[in-house]
């Protein structure tokens, strides 16, 4: 492991009036991560217990819908304005009213910034993807956290390299990847993140 060779002693805390994020410091943002519900359509092995169900268990989206009034109504009380949200699960997009909500958020023309996470096992067709972005569009950054578990595509490790499924399986993940860059082009920012985790948990 290689050390630091900067000398924090000399660090002069008494100088720092505060610490953080340019986004957290300097403009009126509020970060919500949201767990839409348990509900995941895999059963990976190495996911932690609390995190999925096999019963749907999402919220009414009206009740969503209010909550989400409900948070800004607060957020913009102690002078908030700009929201970052983060959604995830379980497996978010099994969420009835996910798009509904994106829509909720993105019909708030007071707010001054809006920006949308999601975290998704990706499982759902390229036609759910191409309607998120039509959607997603309307916010001013969008990103997607993508994770591939393998596990859940039951391939077993030990026969990946002769796998000729895994391979298809992975060649899918490529052209999905392929076409969100396509149609990320049509992201007014600049930015589209698309981080990959793969996780191929124990088999
Ligand atoms: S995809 Fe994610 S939430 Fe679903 S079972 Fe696997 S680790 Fe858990």
């Amino acid at each position: 492991m290689r050390l630091s060779e900067e000398d924090f002693t000399k660090i002069p805390w008494h100088d720092i009036v505060a610490l953080g994020t340019k986004t957290m410091l300097y403009r009126d943002t509020f970060t919500i991560s949201w767990l839409l519900g348990r509900f995941c359509n895999y059963k990976c092995s190495y996911c932690w217990p609390y995190a999925r169900a096999d019963k749907k268990d999402h919220r009414p989206t009206e009740l969503c819908l209010k909550t989400i009034d409900e948070i800004k109504r607060q957020a913009r009380d102690q002078g908030f304005n700009s929201f970052n949200w983060s959604l995830s699960g379980g497996e978010p997009t099994f969420h009835p009213g996910y798009l509904d909500i994106l829509q909720h958020l993105a019909d708030d023309e007071h707010a001054k910034r809006q920006r949308i996470h999601m975290t998704s096992n990706c499982s759902r067709k390229m036609k759910w993807f191409e309607t998120y972005i039509e959607y997603a569009q309307k916010f001013d950054k969008a990103s997607i956290t993508a994770s591939a578990h393998f596990q859940s595509h039951q391939i077993k490790r030990k026969a990946l390299i002769s796998n000729k499924n895994f391979w298809k399986a992975f060649a899918v993940t490529q052209s999905k990847l392929k076409k969100l860059r396509i149609c990320s082009l049509r992201f007014t920012d600049i930015t589209f993140i698309l981080l990959i985790k793969i996780n191929y948990g124990q088999m």
